[in-house]
């Protein structure tokens, strides 16, 4: 008999052992601190280089990418690598569960990845790695090398309008039902944070529309 699915909801909470801030919860940073939620909000981010210098000096001082896989993390891909067949779907943009060795084709980042930077103009990616190099050395808002646009961290910010592709590689997935409330057949959706949901074009906030304050957003900073 085929063995079933196992299909795994990952949050920040999964991560925090790992020294990573849940920066979306009640106490989180981006819950309580208007100034901050701009650095993560697309409208902000492409409109004010101030914004993107103060974005950038937030990731390099975070340093997300030195984070480690915790237990959590490590059991995940170890019931993989076991023969059960396991999917993640996770908000977190560390990128934690692929470094425990989990195969990142089994891994659904619904908030996208701090690990790449994205251009927002040629949509070109490179290693965050090499963005906070070039910020530490000196460009406080580092251009694409290949066209000059702007460059952003490949993680879903709130108000961004999701790239076309990923929403059809989400669509395909076997699990992608996961707490989805989207029009299906719309080809492109805008996020509040996740992915998860539909937005209808047009509008551009952080609420989720399911309650007064409620918000979702990026889960990690860095
Ligand atoms: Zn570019």
């Amino acid at each position: 008999m085929k063995k079933p699915l196992v299909a795994l909801l990952s949050g920040a909470g999964v991560s925090t052992d790992s020294g990573i801030p849940d920066y979306r919860g009640p106490n989180g940073l981006w819950r309580t601190d208007p100034e901050a939620e701009k650095l993560v909000t697309y409208e902000y981010y492409m409109g004010d280089p101030e914004i993107r210098r103060r974005s950038w000096r937030m990731r390099r001082d975070n340093r997300t990418l030195n984070a480690r896989p915790n237990a959590a993390h490590l059991a995940v891909a170890e019931l993989e690598r076991s023969g059960v067949p396991v999917r993640v779907i996770t908000q977190n943009v560390d990128g934690l569960h692929q470094l425990a060795g989990m195969p990142a084709r089994k891994v659904v980042e619904l908030h996208g990845t701090a690990r790449s930077v994205v251009c927002t103009a040629c949509h070109a990616r490179t290693p965050m790695e090499d963005a906070l190099a070039r910020v530490d050395a000196g460009e406080d808002d580092p251009p694409c090398l290949a066209c000059g646009g702007v460059l952003k961290s490949a993680t879903v910010m709130f108000g961004e309008r999701l790239d076309p592709a990923d929403h059809r590689e989400r669509r395909a997935h076997p699990v992608r039902r996961a707490g989805r409330r989207g029009r299906p057949g719309a080809d492109r959706h805008r996020a509040a944070g996740t992915a998860a949901q539909g937005r209808r074009r047009g509008r551009l906030s952080g609420r989720t529309g399911r309650g007064p304050g409620r918000r979702a957003g990026p889960s990690v900073a860095g």
